[in-house]
């Protein structure tokens, strides 16, 4: 008789939630996902198009992947063994939580895949709420950290998906706190570019590990992330790394990019931070929405007079999509996430929202 393939599944994979991501049709504004808008140049894609010919695909690649080591080495600044490479930070979240023990422990709301990835390698999660304005305030760590085994305390700043970044002060303490349980801290700085102050290098935050990925200045497609760990570290994450995780592709355009088109993206970064200030008055002058103030490249804003389901629905039937996040935690309640788009895409969106909230009369 055939086996029930449920028998050989985990118990508590059956009924759990994975990260959706909806399909967005041809042709829909999509500010859902925190992507640079801009795209590259055709004279780039034109140079890394040359150089993926020229790469040796029967071979594996390079599994140190010392090039792109070298390059991000002295672009961040960071000596070149105190960088672990993921495909996408995802990979790096999911690998640092396999190779520790112990709670992961962070202020919710926050980005989902901390807690998906800790169940997945069956890990303790615990979280604990941020004010109600989304602020966080390590005093009340103590209480938190106490009753559980030391792990990591995982903070992300600017936070995904509230946009409010966390004064560095207080990111510090946090830290401070948390080693003080036998915590390590792990600060998510996947949003630096759009808010400019990093804990990278900062005096009294040299045990810290700083997370960050390539995919919100506007390589998203490339998957690639970055961890930036003391080194004992990253020796032992390389235990635990499938060994060719960098595809050679991957490896090579990184490379180009980041001597030859990182001033590029940066500007582009630039002109988002104006988008975005633009987007938030835009969003901050109709009725029935407020916005939060943001430090990333998108804005989450709370809905009245409209369930967000419906107000989700009618900006998807104008073409755009937004993120609804209303049920992922009680503080999101009421609200959305719309991602910085071009000039174009931001009219849009407000002229969909606008019409969205008003009142049928
Ligand atoms: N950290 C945060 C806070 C994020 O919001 C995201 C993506 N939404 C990631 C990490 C993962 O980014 P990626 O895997 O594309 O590097």
């Amino acid at each position: 008789m055939a086996h029930d393939p449920m028998e050989w599944i985990r118990d508590d994979l059956k009924n759990a939630r994975g990260y959706s991501v909806l399909h967005a049709p041809e042709g829909t504004i999509k500010l859902d996902a925190m992507e640079n808008p801009f795209g590259l140049p055709d004279s780039v894609r034109k140079r890394l198009a040359e150089e993926m010919s020229e790469l040796s695909l029967n071979r594996y690649p390079d599994a140190q992947a010392k090039d792109l080591r070298d390059a991000a080495s002295g672009i961040f600044g960071v000596p070149s063994g105190r960088l672990f490479f993921g495909n996408g930070s995802d990979e790096i979240l999911l690998n640092l939580f396999l190779a520790t023990k112990g709670t992961i422990v962070t202020p919710e709301p926050t980005f989902s895949m901390y807690r998906i990835i800790a169940k997945s390698v069956e890990r303790k999660f615990r979280g604990f709420p941020l004010n109600p304005d989304y602020s966080f305030d390590p005093d009340s760590l103590s209480t938190v950290l106490s009753g559980e085994k030391p792990g990591i305390l995982v903070l992300a700043s600017p936070n995904n998906p509230t946009g409010v970044a966390y004064p560095m002060e207080k990111m510090l303490q946090a830290a401070k706190i948390a080693r003080q349980f036998g915590f390590v801290t792990l600060l998510d700085e996947a949003y630096y570019p759009f808010h400019g102050e990093t804990s990278l290098n900062a005096p009294g935050a040299e045990d810290v590990l700083v997370l960050r990925t390539f995919s919100k200045m506007g390589l998203a497609g490339l998957r690639l992330g970055f961890l930036v760990a003391p080194e004992e570290l990253v020796s032992l994450l390389d235990v635990l790394r499938l060994p060719y995780n960098m595809d050679s592709m991957t490896q090579r355009a990184a490379v180009i990019l980041l001597k030859e088109v990182y001033p590029l993206l940066e500007k582009q970064v630039q002109e988002i931070r104006r988008l975005r200030e633009e987007l938030y008055s835009g969003m901050a002058s109709i009725d029935g929405i407020s916005p939060v103030a943001s430090r990333a490249n998108f804005i989450l804003f709370r809905v009245r007079g409209i369930s967000p389901s419906d107000l989700f629905l009618k900006l998807f039937h104008k073409g755009v999509l937004v993120r609804d996040v209303s049920d992922h935690h009680p503080l999101l309640e009421g609200t959305l996430r719309v991602t910085v788009g071009t000039e174009e895409e931001n009219r849009i969106f407000l002229n969909a929202l606008r019409e969205g909230v008003a009142r049928d009369t």
